[in-house]
């Protein structure tokens, strides 16, 4: 699966017109992604995790192009309401849930609900009567970059006694969901979710508790460090499971990542350079309190690709702020640059932006839209 990767003219171009540090978004690769994840696992309804980056213009293509949303706070729900999403294409997927989130969730119309907990059945049920609910169950994978099931999911076995206490409380119990961890290389831990539910769902059925609903969470990879995940063969493997263990059953995933990762290039510029012993510092105008928070949050390896031609040197990268963690690359190959030369990041759209700050003064990277480049492009040229 390619990945969106503006070309040295296009980056120079938008270069000349925009200052550094800034970010193309292309609205064309977030379709594509979306597509290919539509037709690997056609019975899959796809609930995009918004928190990976909440772009407005991305999250009106997503729902234009029929995905739902899975949100985790009032601010995300009402993000979306604004944009004319309605609560009953919103699943608020945060096991644990505040007040103002049950709220806006009665008031928007969001019905549908995960919980991996007893406590949070007497909140719904209160706050949220009727809602349905899946329950959030833990699944152990090491071959996920970023556990998720550190802080989330009931265990297996108390998923049936969750189950009931949700029916007692005047609650809806619809079926299981699981979130196997971000960038999992493994179809392995899906297939073993799908498994653990498919029992789930057998044992609720034999308690008078049936189900018709299992969310299979988000998890699924993008190119990392020069390595390209062979995300086909792992949704066909999801896929055959399904249809498998799950024939009738509604089925929904939660991706985030997989759909905006690829489409978002950072351009930044170096704005230092430094000599220490055999190696060459590069200070960018962009750090790990801005657009590569991923590096700390998300676990993520960035690549730095520059223009600029030359033998490759070993670098290291660091961002603006005065903080001597600011480092966003190490032992990086790059050509040796000089002050003002720019360097591109691609694969950057996934916990990039939506986690970065402005500390020490320094701006976020502004958003632009390659599409409103190509636009522009088309109508100089009439
Ligand atoms: C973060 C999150 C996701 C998205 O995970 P990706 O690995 O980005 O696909 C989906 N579901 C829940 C509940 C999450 O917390």
């Amino acid at each position: 699966m390619e990945s969106f990767r503006l070309t040295r003219e296009e980056t120079e171009t938008l270069a000349a017109l925009h200052q550094t540090p800034f970010l193309v978004i292309s609205l064309a690769q977030v379709e594509r992604n979306y597509r290919f994840f539509r037709r690997h696992l056609p019975r899959v309804n796809a609930y995009y995790a918004m928190k990976a980056n909440p772009a407005p213009r991305v999250l009106s293509l997503l729902a234009e192009l029929g995905a739902g949303f899975d949100t985790a706070s009032a601010g995300e729900m009402r993000m979306l309401s604004e944009l004319g999403v309605e609560g009953a294409r919103m699943i608020y997927a945060n096991p644990v849930k505040t007040s103002e989130g049950l709220q806006t969730a009665a008031r928007l119309g969001v019905r549908r609900m995960t919980f991996d907990d007893a406590n949070e059945v007497w909140k719904m049920a209160e706050l949220s009567p009727g809602a349905e609910l899946l329950v959030r169950i833990r699944i152990r994978n090491e071959k996920a970059l970023v556990d998720l099931n550190a802080k989330f999911g009931a265990e297996a076995e108390e998923a049936i006694s969750l189950l009931r206490l949700a029916r007692d409380a005047g609650l809806t119990p619809k079926g299981v969901a699981f979130h196997v961890g971000s960038q999992s290389l493994s179809a392995e831990a899906y297939e073993e979710a799908i498994l653990i539910s498919r029992h789930i769902f057998d044992e609720a059925e034999a308690a008078g508790l049936p189900l018709s609903m299992l969310d299979i969470g988000g998890g699924f990879p993008i190119p990392i460090a020069g390595t390209e995940p062979d995300v086909e063969t792992m949704m066909e493997r999801i896929s055959r499971q399904i249809d498998q263990l799950f024939p009738q059953t509604e089925i929904w995933a939660e991706p985030g990542r997989f759909f905006i990762g690829t489409a978002v290039n950072l351009v930044t510029s170096v704005i230092g350079v430094k000599r220490r012993g055999e190696e060459l510092w590069y200070t960018i105008d962009d750090g790990l309190y801005g657009t590569l928070s991923g590096a700390i949050f998300d676990h993520w390896t960035y690549s730095f690709e520059a223009f600029r031609e030359g033998p490759s040197r070993r670098a290291t990268v660091l961002g603006p702020s005065c903080d001597s963690i600011d480092f966003v690359g190490r032992d990086v190959a790059l050509p040796e640059l000089l002050q003002g030369d720019l360097v591109l990041v691609p694969d950057c759209g996934a916990y990039t932006s939506a986690s970065a700050t402005t500390f020490n003064g320094f701006s976020k990277a502004e958003e632009l839209y390659f599409e409103d480049m190509t636009a522009a492009k088309k109508e100089t040229a009439v």
